[in-house]
């Protein structure tokens, strides 16, 4: 599903090119030049981030924020600022604002677009971080950084329990090495895309029954690893 962002700004030439950048990388943006306006879409319509500037028409950015905030379906709604001055980036830096994040302008389109997949795959994990993931015959445990297959104890290197954790509390989805690098090993990695092959090598020897059959880490190929929980749970029935 396309994630949907909406930018209130009432200069027309920024709006015009991040709705031209957005939708380049596969956003669905709408844009408003008036406060209110986009306040009352937010509280219609599914959003996935809102790009706010301070200085608007009618209401200030800050007031719309606060706003968002103080509604019990949008509180926790990532919102980036776009500032203009050091005065209201002062502000924004301010504890009581409660901004993800903020962009002084004038800003690329390129370092926008990344802001905001940084925040909205932070804003993902956040949603996604479990204490305990049960799948199928597996069950990790974060708070003891336990991992058990039917039942039996398996040792773990942190590492390894990192990228099973991610996998298995995304079961089904596809990622690629680069991603599962990105979220893992983290941005200051001095690792290779093989390395990625590695730690799933020896994840399967610990925790599948057939290594070279595997059932919980599956190759896609051309494409990377998913983890499933489904066939785990016929074969631990049957
Ligand atoms: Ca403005």
């Amino acid at each position: 599903m396309r994630q949907r962002i909406i930018i209130i700004e009432d200069e027309r030439d920024i709006v015009e090119l991040v709705r031209y950048n957005f939708r380049k990388e596969g956003f669905e943006i709408e844009s408003f030049l008036r406060g209110r306006d986009g306040l009352e879409y937010l509280r219609r319509n599914p959003v996935d981030l809102v790009l706010l500037d301070i200085m608007l028409p009618d209401e200030d950015g800050f007031e719309i924020c606060k706003r968002i905030r103080a509604d019990e379906r949008l509180k926790t709604l990532p919102v980036i600022f776009l500032t203009a001055k050091s005065e209201e980036m002062d502000r924004v830096l301010g504890l009581e604002i409660g901004a993800d994040d903020y962009v002084v302008k004038p800003f690329s389109p390129r370092e926008l677009v990344a802001r905001v997949k940084a925040v909205l795959r932070r804003q993902e994990r956040v949603a996604e971080k479990k204490e305990v993931v049960e799948a199928g015959a597996l069950r990790l445990d974060t708070r003891t950084q336990e991992a058990t297959v039917r039942g039996k104890l398996v040792e773990l290197s942190a590492l390894e329990f990192k990228l099973l954790y991610f996998l298995a509390s995304h079961p089904r989805h596809v990622f690629d090495r680069d991603r599962l690098l990105d979220e893992v090993w983290g941005r200051d990695r001095f690792v290779t895309p093989r390395t990625v092959d590695v730690h799933i090598r020896r994840l399967r020897e610990k925790i599948e029954e057939q290594p070279n059959h595997p059932q919980f880490l599956q190759t896609i190929r051309g494409s990377g690893y998913r983890f499933s929980p489904e066939i785990m749970e016929e074969v631990a029935s049957g």
